[in-house]
């Protein structure tokens, strides 16, 4: 116990000289550097630049004897935790992915860090060296908001569809699951414009995808959630894959979502209207090799449920 206890303040002393030591020799110059610099003993941060504390939203005090992890959004910390263990047992320096920081007043937080360890006697330090990465991260999910979504309805698009087809196909065909497709279109769509006005129309496309989220909420396969990954494949033409469903539960969902798109009204300029739609829905077979064997056999179903009067369900 004794022995434990005087070690404990061995290392303190340590610990609190090599504090001072580090501030002296670098403080001032480390301050102005662009890049946020943390010096992290196993157990807590020695030093802290002025662009560290900024963007870990702290102050010279306030960091003192915290954690870098503490700072790390929990989704992250795991791996984290992992890495920041590792830069401490090898001479190499650890490149952490992108870090979300803990939540921030103003908005999510992103940085890069690198973890070197450093030559120093007495205690084993790494350096974290930190970039704010919040304005890159920001755009670059801006952009690929806009390469996959739809902007009047917020689906996915067509482009989306098509690119996560393969990669869905695929670990169906290998799993050997069951896999559907559904495809809808707007009955008469071009009337509903000249009726109530291209708006209205667009209104009514709003309201699609309403009635798929309200009606699709809850309905969960394994791990997926069917509610997010509808897409809007044309201008009045929505489509999703359906992994894990076969066909007739899939014309379960369809014949679900027909009538309460039937049955949802849509108001727009004071006036309130109701449209249907005609749904095709195909599932994967066995020969089937890729997303055009799908669309073909939806398509088809599609067509049929046209030609026999529309607002119906048809699978092929
Ligand atoms: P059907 O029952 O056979 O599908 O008849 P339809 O009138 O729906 O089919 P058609 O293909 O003749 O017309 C589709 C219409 O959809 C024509 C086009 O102006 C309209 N449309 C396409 N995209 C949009 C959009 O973004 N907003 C609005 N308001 N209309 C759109
Ligand atoms: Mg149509
Ligand atoms: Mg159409």
């Amino acid at each position: 116990m004794f022995i434990d206890d005087e070690e404990g303040t061995d290392d303190a002393l340590l610990t609190h000289q090599t504090l001072i030591d580090t501030q002296e020799r670098l403080g001032a110059l480390l301050d102005l550097m662009p890049t946020g610099l943390i010096i992290h003993q196993m157990q807590g941060i020695l030093y802290a630049n002025q662009q560290a504390l900024s963007l870990l939203q702290q102050t010279e005090s306030s960091v003192t004897g915290k954690h870098f992890l503490d700072f790390t959004n929990t989704e992250v910390r795991e791996e984290c935790g992992e890495l920041f263990m590792r830069s401490f047992m090898q001479d190499k320096p650890v490149q952490f992915p992108q870090i979300k920081l803990m939540g921030a007043p103003d908005g999510p937080r992103y940085i890069k860090a690198t973890a070197g360890r450093l030559p120093w006697e007495g205690t084993t330090v790494v350096q974290l060296l930190l970039e704010d990465i919040t304005e890159l991260k920001l755009k670059a999910d801006e952009l690929e908001n806009l390469t996959f979504h739809d902007v009047l309805t917020g689906t996915f698009n067509r482009r989306y569809f098509i690119e996560q087809a393969e990669q869905l196909i695929a670990s169906a065909l290998s799993d050997n699951t069951h896999f559907s497709l559904l495809i809808f279109d707007v009955d008469w769509f071009k009337q509903v414009n000249d009726t109530y006005g291209h708006l209205a129309g667009d209104e009514a496309l709003k309201a699609i995808v309403d009635v798929w989220h309200a009606n699709t909420r809850n309905e969960v396969k394994g791990a997926r959630n069917l509610d997010g990954k509808l897409a809007r494949i044309g201008g009045e033409e929505f489509a999703i894959f359906l992994p894990d469903i076969g066909l007739e539960r899939a014309c379960t969902i369809a014949e679900r979502i027909r009538s309460a798109i039937e049955a949802h009204n849509i108001e727009y300029g004071g006036r309130t209207f109701n449209i249907t739609a005609s749904f095709g829905v195909t599932d994967l077979r066995a020969g089937d090799k890729k997303l055009d064997d799908l669309i073909r056999r939806a398509d088809i179903a599609l067509y049929r449920a046209k030609e026999n009067g529309r607002n119906r369900v048809e699978s092929e």
